[in-house]
């Protein structure tokens, strides 16, 4: 038993290594073509060249435009999930260099997505190519699924994804950065929109009217107080922060007649839609003003509209489940020491496979905290690694 797995992954290593430089000059052309949330059609053309290349048994290319290469057609069905955008660059003079340059560096690919998540994009395409070569994905279907527009709309494409395409899939890997450890889940989020209402006056004549503003303050307080208290409680805590305040008024001469807040909430795993949604009830108190759960809307580069229900639930899979054992089997075995699970700090496409009930984890490569910063970067090792992880998977699910 010990042997063969030994084979096994001194197999994956061979082939890995076969194709390693080619792995890499495809993670690096990802990173030179600009894929912007809901602009991801140069990326999809780019990829479907490399998968078709790579002979897999069917590529899709979805409504929404995500596209899934198909490897086998057994009956365990295990999805992996690569977002496509990357999220603005603002500082392009802060980059040594270039963002969408895909130089390399010390061993390090550096540009705008290359560790959020291009680098992990690229390892997964190449494992299911490694797979197929392999036998790995026998008794398997393996969905190499790349998505849409997560950075604006986490959640959404995937969603879209498997629900647009009938995927049901056993099992959910999401790819995000986590410099090669294992991630069991990470906290929820949620946008609540409250909706104070006053009356509108001329500004010199304000006891005709009921300044929204002045009553939106009472509730900003409890928010503040309320975020302090979470602020002080430990890890994996929720948390609340007013992002955002708009108000309607005729002109610069009225007194506003209603005001808007927008409120960020963090939501713990055990914490439920209606807890929360009592939490923000009480917050408002005696004020007139009622609330609902923002829907981001926007438009995919195929013109559909994506629509983000922003109540998105935290989730968190158990050590003993028959995935994550998985994981470490195969985590021991390609890096040869015990993993050392942890959680996200960040939301995730797990958020879309989770509220539909599948069990999801994650792993990836890259560094998060580079993510959304200048002179972004993944190391080219951390590509390698888990294109590794990724092919031997299926053999221990
Ligand atoms: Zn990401």
């Amino acid at each position: 038993m010990m042997k063969g797995m030994i084979v096994m992954n001194r197999q994956v290593q061979e082939a890995v290594g076969a194709v390693e430089s080619e792995l890499i000059s495809f993670a690096r052309d990802l990173v030179r073509i600009k894929s912007r949330t809901g602009r991801e059609a140069d990326l999809v053309a780019r990829i479907r060249r490399e998968m078709e290349k790579l002979a897999y048994d069917e590529v899709i290319v979805d409504k929404v435009g995500n596209i899934i290469g198909v490897i086998g057609n057994g009956p365990v069905h295990l999805l992996y999930d690569s977002h496509m955008d990357h999220v603005a660059v603002n500082d392009a003079e802060e980059w040594v260099h270039g963002p969408y340059s895909g130089d390399i560096e010390d061993g390090k690919l550096y540009g705008r997505g290359a560790s959020d998540m291009k680098g992990s994009l690229a390892a997964t395409v190449y494992a299911g190519h490694i797979m197929k070569k392999l036998g790995l994905a026998a008794g398997k279907t393996i969905y190499i699924c790349c998505t849409v527009m997560e950075e604006d709309f986490d959640g959404a494409g995937l969603h879209r994804a498997l629900v647009d395409n009938g995927l049901k899939p056993d099992y959910v890997v999401i790819c995000e950065p986590s410099h090669l450890n294992i991630a069991v889940g990470h906290l929820g989020r949620a946008i609540y929109k409250i909706n104070v209402k006053g009356v509108s006056a001329h500004g010199a004549a304000p006891e005709k009217g009921d300044n929204a503003v002045y009553k939106a303050a009472a509730i900003i307080g409890r928010i503040e107080e309320l975020g302090r208290k979470y602020m002080a409680m430990p890890p994996e805590r929720p948390s609340i922060a007013l992002t955002k305040i708009e108000s309607v008024s005729a002109s610069l001469n009225a007194v506003p007649g209603s005001c808007t807040l927008y409120v960020d909430r963090r939501i713990c795993p055990h914490e439920t839609e209606e807890a929360v949604g009592a939490e923000i009830t009480a917050l408002i108190g005696d004020v007139d003003a009622d609330w609902e759960i923002h829907d981001a809307v926007g438009q995919s580069y195929t013109g559909e509209e994506i629509v983000l229900h922003s109540y998105l639930p935290g989730w968190e899979i158990g050590h003993e489940h028959p995935l994550a054992q998985g994981c470490f089997a195969a985590y021991r075995e390609v890096f040869g020491g015990e993993p050392r699970p942890y959680k996200w700090n960040f939301s995730t496409n797990g958020v879309a496979s989770a509220k539909l009930g599948i069990p999801t984890i994650g792993f990836g490569a890259g560094v998060e905290k580079t993510a959304h910063m200048a002179n972004e970067y993944c190391p080219v090792e951390d590509i390698v690694q888990a294109c590794r992880f990724f092919a031997l998977l299926p053999q221990k699910l």
